[in-house]
This record gives structure tokens, sequence and C-alpha cells, in this order.
């Protein structure tokens, strides 16, 4: 590809960056920036939903993230963006309801980022459900959405679309359909959106505890370690949308423990050992919860667990030896000519819901898996949900704010994301499929991206679709702060590559130099913690 295939098509004069962190505070801390109508705790998807719909309707609003943006479950989700056909079988046709507009207005908004994917769920011999049961509900799912896309599969064609799948005990297939997201890029897209609208978000900047007053939350105190006196920050709305952290802030003000942390882990293998283009659902031989083998990137995924999560919230989330074991036997019990082993596992992630919890006798695969917004003397707290629904949790969130706000300045569109100035044909004539990738991933930045980068940059890297172009894009505009926040979250070469993505190292190296002016010891430091969190939390287990 050359540069002069790249059109230059948008007026923006400069792309818009994340604001300087160190700018930032440094700003506040003299004094400057302290008072906001909105402060918004936590950088997932949540917080990143709320800030833009606080933006939207004018307020000044400010989100601080702890660590990296979207480096808690909105991260590490199983990327799906579905309308929750288990609410559905359960029989709660609201939340179906919402969820399903929501993946369809997604889907129309930010092609490239959110696309169709086709489902297989496979129906086993003598299990619930069978053919009959799930076509029904699947009949119901479309109606819902307004398509049809259900359709009855037999082991003939099953065989056909995954080489090497065992189908005696089977009797075929319910297709229908879907999403697909990047959950981190898509938290990156709702910031960027809210930052062309008026927002300020920090990452690395966390809260230590709340600012109260008269018994009433009435701003933050920030963990500032270049600081001697803690900064304190002051809003009429304080929304504590730490997720799986709720209850932390949250106790503060009300002792009530609400949140049950429970974990879901992922295994990443080459695409070459089980190249799937669609998902397939089939029920563990053990105990019978259903588990998604499904393209990712490049790779294939294999997931997901569901267990009690006891352990420090504060220490990243990692898969277990029997959660792999667990995922390897799913693969094995349905490809048996293949028999994975953990060798062959290129990475690993784990992610913990935050699920609104009942009693821990309770089969965690049972628990509702909807939101709930609780306002306790001022804090107005958001927990649960999914990705699918967060436009829908920030309405609840800012309708339960609205007392102790000024009047929203009117809006004429509600959608998440505004419309690129170029389609993918005009972006890249040559390749539209990518260009599209780049269109829902960057929006209208995807034009600077390609054209701030030199050619050999817009080679994709292995077998990804990731190009250098878009780590330079990162380090130069999206808060870049450490190697794990490009190699994880901007992108995801560090799951997709080999032992990390130590082959591109090199490259990376001199971006960064580029970019961030980091010394050859900040390089060095800052691989060794890499590989310290890749080797720890996103590779195979520890023993
Ligand atoms: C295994 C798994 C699979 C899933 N699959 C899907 C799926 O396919 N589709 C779907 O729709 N949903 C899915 N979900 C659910 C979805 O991922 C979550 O509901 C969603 O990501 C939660 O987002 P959040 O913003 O509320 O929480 P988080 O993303 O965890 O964000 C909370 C943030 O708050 C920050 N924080 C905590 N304390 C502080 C503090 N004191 N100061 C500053 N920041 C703080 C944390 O660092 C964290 O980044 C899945 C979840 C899991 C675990």
């Amino acid at each position: 590809m050359t540069d002069a295939s790249i059109k230059p098509l948008t007026t923006e004069p400069t792309p818009r960056s994340f604001s300087s962190r160190r700018d930032t505070l440094k700003k506040m801390r003299g004094g400057e920036d302290l008072e906001w109508d909105i402060i918004v705790i936590g950088g997932g998807i949540t917080g990143a939903g709320v800030l833009r719909e606080a933006t939207r309707r004018g307020y000044r609003a400010l989100l601080l993230e702890q660590n990296d943006f979207s480096w808690g479950t909105s991260s590490r989700s199983s990327k799906m963006i579905h309308g929750g056909l288990r609410y559905l079988a359960a029989g709660d046709i609201a939340l179906t309801k919402q969820s399903l507009r929501e993946r369809e207005r997604l889907l129309q908004e930010a092609p490239g980022l959110v696309d169709r994917i086709t489902f297989y769920f496979t129906l086993g011999k003598g299990l619930f459900p069978g053919r009959f049961a799930l076509s029904a509900i699947l009949a119901i799912y479309d109606f819902i959405a307004g398509i049809r896309d259900h359709r009855y599969r037999n082991n003939r064609f099953l065989a056909d679309r995954f080489a090497g799948l065992k189908t005696d005990h089977l009797k075929g297939a319910c297709a229908y359909s879907d999403a697909m997201v990047d959950d981190s890029r898509l938290v990156l897209r709702v910031l960027d959106e809210s930052i062309g609208a008026g927002a300020t978000a920090l990452n690395y900047t966390k809260v230590s505890q709340l600012l109260i007053e008269n018994n009433r939350v009435c701003g933050v105190v920030l963990d500032d370690p270049d600081s001697e006196t803690a900064l304190q920050l002051r809003a009429p709305v304080v929304i504590n949308a730490t997720g799986a952290w709720a209850d932390r802030l949250r106790n503060s003000v009300n002792p009530e423990k609400r949140v049950r942390p429970l974990r879901g882990s992922h295994l990443v293998i080459p695409r070459h050992l089980m190249p799937v283009d669609d998902v397939l659902t089939s029920l563990h031989p053990s105990d019978k919860r259903g588990v998604y083998i499904y393209p990712w990137e490049g790779a294939t995924v294999i997931g997901t667990t569901d267990l009690d999560h006891d352990e420090d919230l504060d220490i990243e989330a990692s898969i277990s030896a029997q959660e792999m074991a667990y995922l390897i036997s799913a693969f094995n019990h349905q490809f048996p000519q293949q028999q994975l082993q953990a060798s062959d596992v290129l990475s690993t992630w784990a992610g913990v819901r935050p699920v609104i919890g009942s009693e821990k006798s309770k089969d965690p695969s049972k628990e509702r898996r909807d939101h709930a917004v609780w306002s306790d003397n001022g804090l107005i707290t958001v927990s649960g949900g999914k990705l699918t629904t967060f436009r829908l949790i920030a309405l609840d969130v800012l309708a339960a704010a609205l007392d102790k706000l000024p009047r929203a300045k009117p809006f004429s569109s509600d959608s998440i994301f505004s419309t690129p100035e170029c389609n993918a044909d005009q972006l890249l004539a040559t390749d539209p499929a990518w260009a599209q990738r780049l269109l829902g991933r960057y929006g209208n930045a995807a034009i600077h991206l390609l054209t701030q980068a030199s050619d050999d940059e817009h080679q994709r890297i292995g077998e990804t679709d990731f190009c250098l172009a878009e780590c330079r894009w990162a380090l130069r505009h999206e808060a870049v702060e450490h190697l794990d926040d490009l190699l994880l979250r901007r992108t995801r070469l560090g799951m997709l590559l080999a032992d990390g993505g130590e082959i591109i190292f090199p490259q990376l190296e001199t971006l960064c130099t580029a970019e961030l002016g980091w010394s050859n010891e900040q390089w060095t430091a800052e691989v060794s913690r890499y590989q310290s969190i890749w080797r720890r939390y996103y590779s195979l287990p520890h023993q």
C-alpha cells in the first residue's frame, strides 16, 4: 500500500488526543480544574459510557481510572455484543429486548468495531435444549431484533464448517447471529468521543477516598505520588463505576456488600490449530455449561469459565490450572483428533464479572447479569451489566443524578459515535475490509493514523490485523504510559504473537523512543515490567 492510495479526505486539521495526565494533574495542583459537574470513577465501559452521555448533555465531566483505561473487566470479556439468549430462555424478555436493540444499534453505528458473526449452538443427543425448543427461542430472539437469521444445520454441514468436529454425539446445531467487538477498543472509542465533546479522562489516577462533608459525598481525594498534599476534587455528582471494585468505595457510605466477583478465563490458540470463522457453542462434557470456540483477531479463542473469584482484586485476575484443564477438555471433546495441549496455547486472559450477587451457594452461572444503580449519601454506584448495554446503563446512572445537576444542554443526536467523513472505499480502495476495521476502531482519526505513519508501518504484523501505524498512533495520541498498555489494550499484539510479542520489540523500541522519548534504561525497565505482567497474568497458569 502506498501513501498515494490514502486520500486526505478529512477536514479536521489536527486529531484530538487524550489529555496529558501529568499536565492535567499539574494544573490541578496549581488550583485549576478542581471543580466539576460530574466525576466518574472507573475507566471501563460503564464509566466511559457515563462520560459520553454526560458530555453530550453539556456537563463538565472528569473520568479517573486507577490503572489503564479498560484495565479491569472491560478488556477481558468474551467480546460478544449479544442479546443474551439465556436471559430469553430464563423468561427475561425486557433485558433481552434492550440488549438486542443495543446490539443492532452498535452494529449500525460502528461497523468494523462491532461486527455480526454466526453462532452454531450444537444440539447434543438426549440433551436440553433440543432442536425444537432452541428454534422456538431463536425465532423470538430474531423477532425482537427485527431480523431473521436463525436456521437448523445438520451434522454434515457442521463437519464442513468446523474441520475435525466430532459429530456422532450431536443432532446438528441451531445457527443464529450475534456480534463481536474488541472490548478495549470499544472503551477507547467511547472515551475518544467523550473527549471530542469536552470531557477529560485520566488513566493511572486512583481515587484513594471519597470527600465527605456533612455526611454527603461532595468529591474525591486522589492518590497523587507527586504531591505532599492530597489533591481534592469537588463535584455535586460523584459516580462510582468501578465494576467488581464497586463495594470498596461504596462501603465508605454504606456497609452493604452487593458485588459477587465471578472469574471467567479464556485460552488463545494459533488459528492454524483450529481455523474457525464462526462461533461454535457446545456443552461441556462434565457440567453441561456452554463453552465457546471462536475467531479473534486472527487467532482462535476457547472460553469461558464461571467461578467465584476470591482473590485480591488489586492483583490482576489470571487463569488457574483447573480452568485451563477444563477449557482444554471442552475443546478436545469436540475435536478429539487435535488433542490440544497446554504448550499449544499462545496466551490466556481472565476477567472478573461484577455480578450483583445473591448468596454464594447459588450456581454462578445462574446469577442474573443485569446492572444495579444505588444512591447513598450523594454517591451513585453502578455495577453489573454487560458491554452490550453500556449506553442504557449510563442513562440509568444519569437519571439517578438528575436532581443534583443543572439543566442539560439540548442535543440533536443520541448516536454514541460520530460518523467518519469517509467510507472504507474512500479510505483505502485496495483493502476496504481492513479500512472498515480502522474506521470502526478510530472513527475519523483512521485517516490521520494512516497518514502519520510510513508505508512499512501499514503492513499487518504476523497473522494479526494490527499494524505498527496503530502502535505509533496509540503512543502519540492515546495516553500510553506503559508497554503493557500498548501490547495488551491499545492493541492485542501481546496476546496474539508468540512469547508476548517479543519479535516486534526492536520496532517498538524505536517507536517508543521517538514518540514518548523513552531512554534505553526506561525501555529496559518497561520490557521487564511487561514481561512479568505477561508471564504472570496472560500466559500459562502458575502451578
Ligand atoms: C469473562 C467475562 C466475559 C464477559 N463477556 C461478555 C460479553 O461477551 N459481552 C458482554 O456484553 N459482556 C461481557 N462481560 C461483562 C462485561 O465485560 C462487564 O460487564 C463490563 O466490562 C464491566 O465494565 P465496568 O466498566 O463496569 O467495569 P471494569 O471494566 O472493571 O471497570 C472498572 C474500573 O474501575 C477501576 N477502579 C477501581 N477502583 C478504582 C479507584 N479507586 N479509582 C479509580 N479507578 C478505579 C478499575 O481499575 C477498572 O478499570 C464479561 C465479563 C467477564 C468477566
